[in-house]
């Protein structure tokens, strides 16, 4: 499904490499997810699969079923199903968050030849998934993020992953600032949307988060590369000794 081969990524504006040869390959139907120390380089590998501005890739290759998504504009690579929930997710005032969400469904069935959703059908469908994610019908009507707490921002996040029902999902530390009940309703939002056809890229600092959603890899990524993959035990031997053993051994 994701197939990223040997991604060396610089910045645009200064002679900065960030990424340093990074690998990693998702199945459908898998949950990966990538731990690593601040800095490492986890962003802007979501970033740069999502298309935005200001990176060069100098090496390698990433492809979404096939078909390479790096020569695509950001919302060619979301038809093609690509989906990032972002670690800091966007205010957009003046953009009704239920009008954010119809036009983007809309968009990208039109980008997929398929006809518009009901407004009816669209409405019934948002309702019933913002309820799963306790997203309130005054919070549909706000401007897109606009005044939400941080946790309301992840969840909104989780909703518009729910309505565009993408194919591999990008999660940037969407646990961060969120208390333990708003974790367990993100995983939840998750959860719900497992399936062999999906393919998941968990990324987060914590372990308490991939204990509501099961990782089948788990990766290390450190200074822009991934230093280590395993099982769900490898985060759990994060949790209790932190990174400095396995950076000591990879080194
Ligand atoms: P992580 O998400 O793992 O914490 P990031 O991808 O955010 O790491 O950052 C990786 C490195 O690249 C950091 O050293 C960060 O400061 C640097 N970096 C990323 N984007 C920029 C930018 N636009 N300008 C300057 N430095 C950047
Ligand atoms: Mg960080
Ligand atoms: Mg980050």
């Amino acid at each position: 499904m994701l197939e990223i081969k040997n991604l060396h990524v610089q910045l645009k504006e200064e002679d900065k490499q960030i990424l340093k040869g990074v690998d990693l390959t998702v199945e459908p139907g898998k949950v990966h997810a990538i731990m690593g120390p601040n800095g490492s380089g986890k962003s802007t590998l979501s970033y740069v699969l999502a298309g935005r501005e200001g990176y060069e890739v100098t090496e390698g290759s990433a492809t979404l079923n096939g078909v390479s998504l790096l020569d695509m504009e950001p919302e060619a690579r979301a038809a093609a199903g690509l989906f990032l929930a972002f670690q800091y997710p966007v205010e957009i005032p003046g953009v009704g968050n239920m009008t954010f969400l119809r036009t983007a469904v809309n968009a990208q069935r039109k980008a997929r030849g398929e006809d518009e959703m009901s407004a009816t059908d669209f409405l019934k469908l948002v309702r019933e998934r913002a309820k799963a994610l306790k997203i309130d019908a005054d919070m549909l009507k706000r401007p897109v993020n606009v005044g939400f707490s941080g946790g309301e921002k992840k969840r909104n996040e989780i909703l518009q992953m729910a309505m565009l029902e993408p194919k591999m999902c990008i999660l940037d530390e969407t646990d961060s600032g969120l208390d333990v009940d708003a974790m367990k309703l993100v995983a939840d939002g998750v959860n719900a949307l497992r399936d062999e056809g999906r393919g998941f890229l968990v990324i987060t600092h914590y372990q308490r988060l991939l204990d509501h959603i099961k990782p089948d890899v788990v990766h290390i990524m450190a200074a822009g590369r991934i230093i280590k993959t395993g099982g769900p035990e490898l985060a759990l031997e994060v949790e209790t000794n932190g990174y400095a053993d396995i950076l000591n051994e990879v080194a």
